[in-house]
């Protein structure tokens, strides 16, 4: 791992290049492994990646302990969404999401003449579940529920006894849409994912996984959707015949099985998570528990301020979630970039910057 402490060779951040902690990526670059085979696979990508993409899915239903037929290849875990929302989309469908959530869903359902139906969150920016279960129940058509878990701008988790007790209880005209892209991060032992409910036969939920966060690919574009193979089938009319891009499914098949790499970017997320909190902490600023890899925290300066101070300094954190207006999305970086940052937050702490 990094060492926490500013390496000699650091080289601060610049404008032309900046710390980029504003969009959740992944700052380790992909797997060595991964960039190796996709290197080797530029050249042969005249060809059409037919096998391979058949190859990616039976290791991905082998994993799930699924048949092939249960799992669809995507264009990451947004083109999932997409195909879910295009597949399902009535004018008597409503999507229920919460208030604070990834975006994507609600777009493509205004786009799709959805009904949408925004759930406030709690007052500590949980997901309200028992909210969201009543606005399914009051409902006379069939909902389409959006749950991210752990949820993306908050980082917060919804407990696993919860959301299975209502995806098990069954409620009528209802599948849940299950975003699990930062899964792999979370440590709170109250997180589980769906997947033991699929592999049990669940036919009321579909998972949707990407290959952006965990594995570094958010630029080779590579996700997948697990459900049971009806539900699969019709999504696949909404992809139709579209091959995913050569080198992202062999990376993706490479990286599945890199545990080194896998272990590697857990460890660094946790190391720079645990920077991040010692800053917010030393500072006194409260933050939402992150189970994933960036932190929704308070400030205390209006957020356009904070952000052009930080744009001086050379680094770019997240954008306005609203309604949440005092709150900072930061993405964590490499344990070396969040010592740099750590640094600089606690300078900004001395001059009411934060
Ligand atoms: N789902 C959630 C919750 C996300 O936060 C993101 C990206 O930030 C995505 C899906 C989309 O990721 P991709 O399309 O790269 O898989």
């Amino acid at each position: 791992l990094a060492k926490t402490q500013l390496s000699p060779t650091f080289t601060p951040p610049s404008a032309d290049n900046p710390i980029r902690i504003n969009f959740n990526e992944n700052p380790l670059g992909m797997s060595p492994k991964a960039q190796a085979v996709a290197k080797e696979t530029i050249a042969i990508s005249n060809r059409y990646p037919m096998k391979e993409m058949f190859e990616l899915r039976k290791q991905l239903a082998d994993q799930y302990s699924m048949p092939e037929t249960a799992v669809i290849l995507t264009l990451g875990a947004t083109e999932g969404i997409r195909v879910v929302i295009e597949a399902l989309a009535a004018a008597n469908v409503q999507l229920v999401a919460p208030e604070l959530t990834f975006s994507a869903a609600e777009d493509y359902a205004r786009s799709n003449g959805m009904k949408i139906t925004r759930v406030p969150m709690t007052k500590t920016w949980d997901i309200d579940l028992a909210a969201m279960k009543k606005a399914v129940a009051d409902y006379k058509g069939p909902s389409v529920v959006y749950l991210v878990n752990p949820n993306n701008p908050t980082g917060a988790i919804c407990k696993a006894a919860e959301v299975e007790a209502w995806i098990n209880s069954k409620p009528a005209n209802t599948l849940f849409m299950m975003d699990e892209a930062y899964a792999e991060f979370a440590d709170d032992p109250n997180f589980r994912s769906v997947a033991p409910l699929l592999k049990a036969g669940a036919d009321n939920v579909i998972l949707l996984k990407t290959f952006s966060k965990l594995f570094a690919m958010a630029g080779m574009r590579v996700g997948y959707a697990v459900a049971t193979p009806a539900l699969i089938a019709k999504l696949q009319p909404k992809i139709g015949d579209n091959l995913l891009n050569y080198c992202g499914i062999k990376a993706a098949m490479v990286s599945l099985k890199d545990e080194a790499f896998i272990k590697y970017s857990r460890a660094s997320n946790d190391t720079s998570r645990k920077i991040l909190l010692q800053a917010l902490n030393a500072l006194n600023i409260s933050y939402v528990p992150s189970n994933t890899n960036f932190i929704f925290h308070k400030l205390n300066v209006p957020l356009k301020e904070y952000q052009e101070h930080m744009k001086q300094a050379g680094i770019l954190v997240g954008r306005a979630f609203p309604p949440a207006d005092d709150y900072c999305r930061v993405s964590l970086g490499t344990p070396e970039e969040m010592t740099y940052v750590a640094k600089v937050m606690l300078e900004f702490g001395k001059k009411g910057w934060i």
